[in-house]
């Protein structure tokens, strides 16, 4: 709550103001019963016209002036909640395209973006509402109790007696009511994602006609929905005829302890009409009150949610290299070991070295860690042994922007942008229409955009779903290729390409890219039969490397897959 309530700071003097004009509203109001007790009792009696007019004519005034104050605090508290989240959002979002993948999967990112929408929106919601209510709603309590414990203190003691009854009613009802939305918000969220996915694998499950097993899913999930919905409404629909319930009785027993007192001539009746005045007033204050200290709780729990992610610290730093000039291979790593969860090892001990412009070739079934060892070679997490180089250096003494500048990739299952077909390959980057074009060219892509009606500007649908396979992958290996990296990293791009294209593409890359380093992920043993040193992964461990010809000899694995896939065709 600290780093949050710091957001509060720049505005310290607008809050300032903003609490002051409360404060004088909240007097005008406190005084206006006085006047109406004045009138009744001193002016009425005394047949004293333009005292009325005098008392009236104030009141009016007052009455005018606490309401233009309340307006005019609002809207500052507005303002001011809504800069303050805005700067938050912002910062929020800063820090959040800097945490390492490893934090981001710890957090989740379905939680990151609830966390910059519905927890921002909670925290503005609270101040907001304590600078609405915080002065105003405490001040009307005390100061009403207090004045009224002046005059006539068995009335105002049964207006506190009402009034602390309210507060708790009230507080407890929206404290089990509010879980119990939070509950249905997130039955909502369930129903949003099954649909999202049903839409999204329309095609699966159409032809694999599933269509029954969805409906029965989307109906369980509507059904809960629905039942957290009616819970919720349960719970919250006593809260507004309790507190009216609670208000009238009060406003009955005033009348009656009043009309004891004023029988035994202790107190004059416009004191007692005074007295229905504040206790009206008490009682909504209360009401708010009573709110206020559950959006406050809502509030700070959200800023805590936030908080995690602010105060996260970095865990990735940038080392001082500890002999600069000591050289070393292009790529390479050293007795790697690396987990995600920390439970099983899912790279083991991984040794290798590659030079530049030498070609890399991965080999190995699914989920026995290629993608893991090139996202440690592009730090996007951190090895929790050995040493990883990049260009020479330990990995983790290159900054950030060195790191990622050298390195052009193409993952698994990446997305298109659903825009022209020029900056899904530019990607944000500005690149010159020449070398986008070069790289399409490359990346065996230019054949069928220049086929496209409206070429490199053509739109594409969303995650290109207006292309093929084939198309959207030879598009990405385009955006790889378009800022030359020195480094270049397919995992598995060509599993969507034709045995001729996949050729084509990769004598191409060597031809127009003579310098690049590569490494090649693929199942398919003629991507990787030139290259110049080929890992074979199992479970997380480099099992056998070599050339192609050395692996035929030394690795039965990798002679069976061969034989498998070309026929027994010998290097
Ligand atoms: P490959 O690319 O060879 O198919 P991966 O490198 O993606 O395999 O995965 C290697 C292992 O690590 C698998 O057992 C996989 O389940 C696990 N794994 C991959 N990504 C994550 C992740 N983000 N969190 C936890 N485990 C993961
Ligand atoms: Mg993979």
């Amino acid at each position: 709550m600290k780093t949050i309530l710091g957001y509060l700071r720049p505005h310290a003097p607008r809050v300032a103001v903003g609490i002051t004009i409360k404060f004088t509203a909240a007097v005008l109001e406190l005084l206006l019963p006085l006047l109406l007790a004045h009138i009744i009792d001193d002016c009425v009696p005394a047949r004293d016209l333009p005292g009325v007019y005098r008392a009236g004519g104030l009141m009016l005034v007052m009455a005018f002036g606490a309401a233009f104050c309340n307006i005019t605090a609002n809207r500052m508290a507005a303002w001011v909640s809504m800069d303050m989240t805005r700067q938050l959002r912002r910062d929020l979002y800063e820090r959040t395209l800097l945490l390492s993948q490893a934090q981001l999967d710890r957090f989740s990112v379905s939680s990151i973006v609830s966390r910059l929408t519905n927890d921002t929106y909670n925290v503005h919601q609270m101040f907001d509402k304590i600078q609405r209510g915080g002065i105003r709603a405490p001040m009307l309590v005390l100061g009403g109790l207090a004045l009224t414990f002046l005059q006539a203190p068995p009335l105002a003691l049964v207006q506190l007696a009402v009034c602390s009854a309210t507060f708790f009613a009230i507080w407890l009802v929206t404290r089990q009511g509010i879980p119990r939305y939070t509950r249905a918000q997130e039955a909502v969220d369930t129903v949003v994602r099954v649909l999202r996915e049903n839409a999204s694998g329309v095609r699966v499950v159409k032809a694999l006609a599933c269509q029954g097993r969805e409906r029965e899913r989307f109906t369980a999930a509507s059904r809960a929905s629905k039942e957290a919905e009616e819970t919720a409404g349960r719970v919250m629909a006593a809260a507004n005829p309790l507190s009216d319930f609670l208000l009238n009785l009060g406003l009955v027993l005033v009348v009656l302890a009043g009309a004891l007192l004023v029988d035994r001539g202790r107190m004059a009746s416009g004191q007692i009409v005074a007295f229905l005045s504040y206790f009206t007033l008490i009682q909504t204050a209360t009401l708010g009150l009573a709110k206020l200290f559950v959006k406050f709780s809502k509030g700070a729990a959200s800023a805590r949610r936030i908080e995690e992610v602010l105060l996260a610290p970095e865990d990735q730093r940038v080392r001082l290299p500890e002999n600069p000039d000591r050289p070393g291979p292009e790529l390479g790593m050293e007795h790697v070991s690396f987990s995600y969860l920390g439970v099983e090892q899912d790279l083991d001990g991984a040794s290798f070295s590659l030079n530049k412009g030498e070609t890399l070739g991965i080999l190995g079934p699914t989920g026995s860690g290629k993608t893991t060892l090139i996202s440690l070679l592009l730090r996007i997490y951190d090895a929790d042994g050995g040493v990883v180089r990049v260009g020479g250096r330990d990995v983790t003494a290159l900054s950030r922007e060195d790191l990622r500048g050298r390195f052009g990739v193409v993952f698994q299952n990446e997305a298109l942008l659903n825009d022209s077909v020029y900056e899904n390959i530019s990607f944000l980057r500005r690149l010159p229409r020449e070398d986008v074009i070069a790289a399409a060219r490359t990346a065996q892509a230019w054949e069928f955009i220049e086929a496209l009606p409206e070429g490199l500007d053509a739109r594409l649908d969303i995650r290109g779903a207006n292309l093929s396979g084939g198309q959207r992958q030879r598009l990405l290996i385009a955006r790889a290729l378009a800022a030359r990296p020195g480094i270049l990293i397919l995992d598995s791009a060509d599993s969507a390409l034709d045995y001729r294209t996949a050729a084509a593409l990769h004598a191409a890359i060597r031809r127009d890219f003579p310098g690049v380093t590569l490494v090649v992920i693929s199942e398919r043993v003629a991507s990787l039969r030139d290259a110049d040193r080929i890992l074979v992964l199992e479970e997380g461990a480099i099992t056998a490397q070599g050339t192609h010809g050395e692996l035929l000899e030394s690795c039965g694995r990798y002679r069976r897959m061969a034989e498998l896939q070309m026929g027994g065709l010998r290097a």
